[in-house]
């Protein structure tokens, strides 16, 4: 429980609100003890290390409640920390929620929430193992840690990328912020832009690469292509080449159309997988697409090559949150 300089949520409010987290939730092998007490006790495999991650699902930054119903708020808010252990190729063992609510905020409004987190949860068999409760001056905040695994010294890192590798991508990307950019102009369905509403984190793909040792560096991509390579780069110490004409781009939208190459290119919270090889990689791997899109250089810096043979220079744009012109 939160008090702090403004009234906190009623204690009878707030004690309701967790009695009814903790119904939904299912607990799992790696939960010793859960919802309930100052700690969570959490059982680490022997030879493991843990992963931990956080990260802000944030009103009017990554979701507007005009745009984004509950459910969907919530399934994204763990899927963004899923997402995480996955670029390391990491085991999900638990996750932790941390949540702001003004006033305003209807209780349907929270269940609903929940339930759609709840249900991503299980999907990856990943306990909600605690959190905190507190009113916000204004707005909707949660934040979502989340503890994975890995046996030791095997979790895939951004340094690993070396000039000859391929870098590869999982399944399509752009069409999150497709999804975006089409809401600005009106109503869209949710079936149509299944990677924004309903994100899959690919737990599964970074776990089959890191059992196999494939991937040399890998990251997953939040922030844009663009942006999320040129952190493996940073970090490796290399430069990259990408093909156009070999980006995955989504296909989205009714009738279904593929996306500008601007937006797969530049587009956040894609949650697919960019990694590096030295190995040639399957074209799909745990039931998801994976593409070659270009190649790790040792001359530092990114470069665009059109389907022409021009060679453009990259710069990461990252991903912009819709908040700055609302
Ligand atoms: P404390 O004051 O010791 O932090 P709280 O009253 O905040 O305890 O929380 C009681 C229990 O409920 C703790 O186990 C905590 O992890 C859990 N909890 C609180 N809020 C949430 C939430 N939003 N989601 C999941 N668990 C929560
Ligand atoms: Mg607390």
């Amino acid at each position: 429980m939160s008090g702090g300089i403004v009234r906190g949520l009623s204690p009878v409010g707030e004690r309701s609100l967790i009695e009814q987290i903790r119904r939904r939730v299912r607990v799992g092998p790696s939960v010793v003890t859960g919802i309930g007490d100052d700690c969570a006790v959490l059982r680490v495999p022997p030879g493991h290390q843990l992963l931990v991650t956080t990260d802000f699902t944030l009103e009017n930054v990554h979701f507007r409640r005009e745009w984004h119903p509950p459910e969907v708020v919530g399934w994204r808010c763990l899927t963004r920390g899923l997402s995480d252990i996955a670029a390391m190729g990491g085991e999900p063992r638990a996750a932790f929620l941390s949540m702001a609510l003004d006033r305003g905020v209807s209780q349907k409004w929270v269940n609903r929430f929940v339930a759609g987190l709840v249900e991503a949860a299980e999907e990856f068999r990943v306990p909600l193992a605690g959190g905190d409760t507190a009113q916000s001056a204004g707005g909707i905040q949660a934040d979502i840690v989340v503890v994975g695994s890995v046996p030791k010294g095997t979790a895939v890192l951004r340094t690993g990328a070396r000039p000859g590798n391929q870098i590869y991508a999982t399944g399509e990307l752009g069409g999150s912020a497709a999804a975006i950019a089409r809401m600005r102009e009106g109503r869209v369905r949710a079936a149509d832009y299944e990677r924004h509403f309903h994100p899959v984190a690919r737990v599964e793909v970074g776990r089959w690469l890191r059992r196999r040792g494939l991937a040399s560096a890998m990251i997953d991509v939040s922030d844009g292509l663009s942006t999320d390579l040129e952190h493996i780069c940073e970090e490796s110490g290399v430069g990259a080449e990408i093909e156009v004409a070999a980006i995955p781009r989504a296909r989205v939208g009714r009738p279904v159309h593929q996306v500008d190459f601007d937006l797969a290119l530049l587009g956040g919270e894609d949650y697919e997988l960019l990694f590096t090889s030295a190995k040639k990689i399957p074209a799909n791997v745990a039931g998801v697409p994976v593409t070659r899109v270009g190649q790790i250089v040792r001359k530092r810096g990114m470069v665009l090559i059109e389907a022409s043979g021009n060679r453009r220079r990259l710069l990461a744009r990252g991903w912009e949150h819709f908040k700055s012109d609302s």
